[in-house]
């Protein structure tokens, strides 16, 4: 399959990775839309929020654990958005689920 995340995950495709564990890997997104803008995605391929079933939840668990721990570790006491696009509508472009930690500046509510 050719999935850019996947590549990542595995090490085929290089990002500057904030943490890595068995099941989940973050580093910082290319074009970063906050002053911290981290992606946290699972090793699996999931294509999207829509795919999340009884039979992987357990890694999405995770990976809000992972969030908690990093918004601590990288001193995001004011607070942080996470952000997850699903679908085209949503503006998903890459069809690997991923999660948008982002922190270091006020944002604005309903996001556009
Ligand atoms: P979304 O629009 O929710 O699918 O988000 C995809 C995100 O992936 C965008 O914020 C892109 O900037 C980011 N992105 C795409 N390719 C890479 C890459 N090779 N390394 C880091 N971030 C990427
Ligand atoms: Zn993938």
């Amino acid at each position: 399959m050719d999935c850019i995340f996947c590549k990542i995950a595995n090490g085929e495709i290089p990002a500057t990775k904030v943490y890595e564990d068995e099941t989940v890997v973050a580093f910082n997104d290319l074009e970063p839309q906050a002053p911290t803008h981290i992606l946290v995605i699972p090793k699996q391929h999931i294509t999207s929020a829509a795919d999340i079933s009884a039979e992987n939840s357990a890694v999405i668990a995770h990976i809000f654990e992972v969030i908690a721990q990093l918004s601590k570790e990288l001193d995001m006491k004011d607070g942080f958005r996470v952000v997850n696009n699903c679908g085209d509508s949503a503006g998903q472009t890459v069809k690997h689920i991923h999660f948008h930690l982002m922190s270091g500046r006020a944002f604005t509510w309903p996001a556009g």
